[in-house]
């Protein structure tokens, strides 16, 4: 008979290892720790022995993350599969635990026959994995995988503390774009060029991998030979092959000064330094530096304060007017959140929004927003103060996260108003992203009352087609696409058709940026319908905005 393979249970409480245990003895010979340390001991003593780990997240000594840091750039433990578990209202845990390397989770309470069948499947999956060399190599391109890469960029450095060493990610700008204009196997095809060219330019000896996409990566011994041209090289030589005349990738540089932090932790910050030359003209690579730590710092910092904040009453509301443009009157007004900090200052919402986005922190933030625009429109009824509709601002993850019908509706009939008072902006990316699920949700909301805007048009691309079946009620013009087409000469702009054709779709058209007379002035020629922006007002606090809904209320 096979002997039954070795598990090792990580976990604190003696109750749910005693649970855990049972469940698994029947099958298995099983190892237990109460805490990332001890787990750590046992492994250094069985490590070719044990074929997985259940793993706890929250335990003294040393909790599951810092665990699972250990393993992955363990070069011997980083195969052993982790299954972390987790109660199962914590999508945080499931999240992070993912994210530092482990395979899979199960929720608590347990059910037996789950956590059997996920850890045989887990086990099989590995060993045939490795039988393969599955894990080794990505069968693509050939290079090595992302753990593999980790793995034997350990082991390198560590066996040559004398050496100084560079991680050096690349990435191909709009690859996503590609795929989706030329096919996956053109993007395939450029892929294995991509990793041709590489190895042709560093050698077969050096470590590189495909760690994601379009994502590449390798361990370089340090060097100063980094510049423009050098790395605009490898760019020529991918254009010179047949249907790659246009495609560019980037660079990104993290220099290991600290070799104790996990590799993965050292590609991310080289992904840093790529995105900042994304799109740039003209430049191909950056390195990691102070400015950029001090960036990441900053973030930290903001993600550390942003929910006591909220609870503080920090976030605020400001206002920005939107007028006819016919005869200058005030037709409603945008919320716009403002968050000044007693001790990181004022903050754009441009630098916040986009980190709340990451982590989905701006789902609270909206609600809380909205719950304000709400007050203040119920306050402002009660005055009799005739208030014009406010509008709102929808995150993308809004969409995924809450039932936005739901959460309208309620809000609406808790404060007594009218839901036409409320005015819904949806980014145009999101419409483009997943036009299915926007658009059901959309109509829903417009048969309950809500009118719905489509915000940032002009911005991205695939705009138009997006017009004819969104059925929204109102397209508001980006602020840069705005300010470019009034720029033009009247017969090169494009701005009159797309507003008459919204017009023809019986949306109402809004400008944002107008920022002077003479935009406004041609706005108006060509039937645009509302304008705001700066030549009206900047966003204003409530205390203003009451103010002149007050003077309007009075003409
Ligand atoms: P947005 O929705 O496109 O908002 C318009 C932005 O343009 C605002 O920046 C506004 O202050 C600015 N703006 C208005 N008129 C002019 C003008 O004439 N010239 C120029 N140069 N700028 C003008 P703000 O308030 O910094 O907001 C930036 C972005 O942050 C917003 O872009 C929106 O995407 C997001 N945001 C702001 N508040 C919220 C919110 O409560 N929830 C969500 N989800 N996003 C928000
Ligand atoms: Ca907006
Ligand atoms: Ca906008």
């Amino acid at each position: 008979m096979m002997r039954p393979k070795t598990l090792l249970v990580v976990e604190d409480n003696a109750l749910n290892r005693e649970i855990l245990v049972d469940i698994l003895c029947s099958q298995y010979h099983v190892l237990e720790a109460e805490n990332g340390q001890i787990a750590l001991e046992l492994l250094a003593e069985h490590k070719n022995q044990i074929a997985l780990i259940l793993l706890d997240m929250h335990m003294p000594v040393m909790d599951g993350i810092t665990f699972l840091d250990h393993l992955r750039t363990d070069p011997d433990l980083s195969l052993i599969p982790v299954i972390v578990t987790t109660q199962s209202d914590t999508e945080a845990d499931e999240i992070a635990s993912l994210s530092h390397g482990a395979a899979d989770f199960v929720p608590k309470p347990y059910r037996p026959q789950i956590i059997l069948q996920r850890v045989a499947n887990l086990i099989s999956l590995r060993e045939n994995a490795s039988l393969s060399n599955l894990l080794r190599y990505d069968p693509l391109t050939g290079l090595f995988t992302k753990e593999y890469f980790y793995q034997l960029a350990r082991g390198e450095i560590e066996a040559n503390p004398d050496l100084e060493y560079n991680i050096v990610v690349s990435n191909l700008e709009n690859f996503k774009l590609y795929n989706d204009l030329y096919g996956v196997t053109e993007g395939d095809r450029l892929l294995k060029a991509v990793a041709r060219i590489a190895v042709d330019a560093l050698g077969p000896d050096v470590i590189m991998a495909r760690i994601r996409a379009d994502r590449f990566v390798n361990l370089a011994v340090r060097t100063n030979r980094y510049c423009n041209e050098y790395f605009s090289g490898f760019n020529e030589r991918l254009n010179q092959i047949h249907g790659m005349s246009h495609v560019s990738q980037k660079w990104g540089i993290y220099e290991i000064h600290d070799r104790s932090i996990p590799i993965a932790h050292m590609c991310d910050r080289a992904q840093l330094a790529a995105d900042r030359v994304k799109g740039v003209y003209g430049q191909y690579y950056s390195v990691y530096d102070d400015v950029m730590r001090a960036q990441m710092i900053r973030e930290q910092s903001i993600i550390d304060a942003m929910t006591q904040s909220l609870m503080d009453g920090e976030f605020q509301i400001y206002y920005q007017p939107k007028y006819a443009l016919a005869d200058d009157s005030l037709s409603g007004a945008e919320a716009l959140v403002r968050w000044v900090h007693p001790e990181l200052g004022f903050l754009s919402p441009a630098e916040f929004i986009p980190l709340f986005e990451k982590n989905g922190f701006i789902t609270q933030m909206d609600r809380y927003i909205w719950k304000r625009a709400c007050q203040d429109l119920s306050r402002w009824q009660a005055q009799g103060l005739r208030p014009v509709p406010i509008s709102v601002n929808i995150s993308r993850s809004d969409f995924y996260r809450m039932d936005l019908v739901k959460e309208f509706v309620e809000l609406a009939a808790a404060y007594e108003l009218d839901p036409s008072l409320l005015h819904l902006e949806v980014t145009e990316s999101v419409y483009v992203e997943n036009p299915q699920l926007i658009f059901a949700t959309v109509r829903q909301l417009q048969k309950a009352g809500f009118c719905i805007e489509i915000d940032d048009f002009g911005a991205g691309y695939s705009s138009l087609s997006i017009l004819g079946d969104s059925h929204v009620d109102v397209l508001k013009l980006d602020i840069k696409f705005v300010q470019n087409e009034t720029a033009k000469p009247e017969d090169q702009s494009i701005l009159p058709y797309v507003v008459s054709m919204a017009r023809q779709l019986n949306m109402k058209v809004v400008a944002e940026g107008v920022e002077t007379v003479a935009q406004r002035e041609r706005l108006r020629s060509i039937g645009c319908d509302y304008g705001q922006g700066y030549f009206f007002s900047k966003p204003m606090t409530l205390m203003s905005y009451e103010k002149l809904l007050a003077s309007h209320a009075l003409r």
